[in-house]
């Protein structure tokens, strides 16, 4: 058997607990039948209750790393998660710009689950003019689409001045609201497309955010539409919650290796 499975290219922070960043999107891509490249924007001291530090790789050898695979392997979705500093934005950019062919699927990660600040200002505008412009879709919690568009009063003028910036879908996931319920919603150009709601669990997770947007990311690669690539990678995700367990003191895990996605 010799037919390469899709491939998806995660640009990604490594978090060594193995519960987010650049290894729960291996994981989840991997689930899904794809291969998974993956390029470290940054390393980062933490564990299961908060991030101490992040060490930034050099922007140079991380554009290095990016074109050694692009150039060789055929890309089918770029996954990008944490990015580390506003100085690595703007290396990735011409890479970026040569193979805007390949969907790009953004994440953005301004904070850790335990409350450490993962971006600061100037990295949060680098993604809002650089990033989201060329995503196909880009999946902020509510805080992080408030961040990318403080003049927006609520969600819906938000996620429609992240489309006006250019990206064709916003998945805003309502974790971090005080409801009963969790709201997602997803919006295009024509508006919100999709509300979906999902019973709160008990605990707080680490990497839930990393696998949906890499099962997302991978579905796409698999050659889906955003619509069902988002429906079956909320379905997914909620399954790893369900089954999480906690391997720590702080903050439980999505269960990505035995679930069974049920869509
Ligand atoms: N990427 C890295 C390297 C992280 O350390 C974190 C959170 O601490 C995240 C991504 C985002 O994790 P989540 O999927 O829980 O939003």
């Amino acid at each position: 058997m010799t037919a390469c499975p899709p491939v998806v290219l995660s640009i990604a922070g490594h978090d060594p607990t193995g519960g987010a960043g650049i290894q729960a999107d291996i994981e989840t891509i991997v689930y899904h039948g794809c291969h998974a490249c993956s390029v470290i924007t940054a390393l980062t001291t933490q564990n299961t209750r908060n991030v101490k530090r992040v060490c930034c790789q050099e922007p140079e050898a991380l554009i290095e790393q990016l074109r050694a695979v692009i150039q060789d392997i055929k890309v089918d979705a770029i996954k990008i998660g944490f990015l580390g500093s506003a100085e690595i934005v703007a290396a990735l950019l011409p890479l970026l710009s040569e193979y805007n062919r390949i969907p790009l699927i953004a994440d953005p990660v301004f904070a850790a689950g335990g409350g450490a600040q993962l971006a600061n200002d100037e990295l949060i505008q680098a993604i809002k003019s650089e990033i989201v412009p060329r995503a196909l879709i880009v999946t902020p919690n509510s805080h992080e689409a408030r961040a990318l568009d403080s003049m927006g009063s609520n969600l819906d003028e938000c996620a429609g001045a992240l489309i006006n910036l250019g990206c064709r879908f916003v998945l805003i996931k309502g974790s971090h609201e005080k409801t009963e319920l969790i709201v997602n919603r997803l919006y295009s150009a024509s508006g919100l497309i999709k509300k979906s709601q999902w019973p709160r669990l008990p605990h707080t997770y680490h990497g839930s955010g990393c696998t949906l947007a890499a099962s997302i990311a991978a579905n796409v690669a698999l050659g889906k539409e955003i619509p069902v690539s988002v429906e079956e990678a909320q379905e997914f995700t909620w399954s790893t919650l369900e089954a999480g367990y906690p391997p720590g003191h702080g903050q439980w895990f999505p269960r990505r290796n035995t679930v069974q996605n049920e869509s």
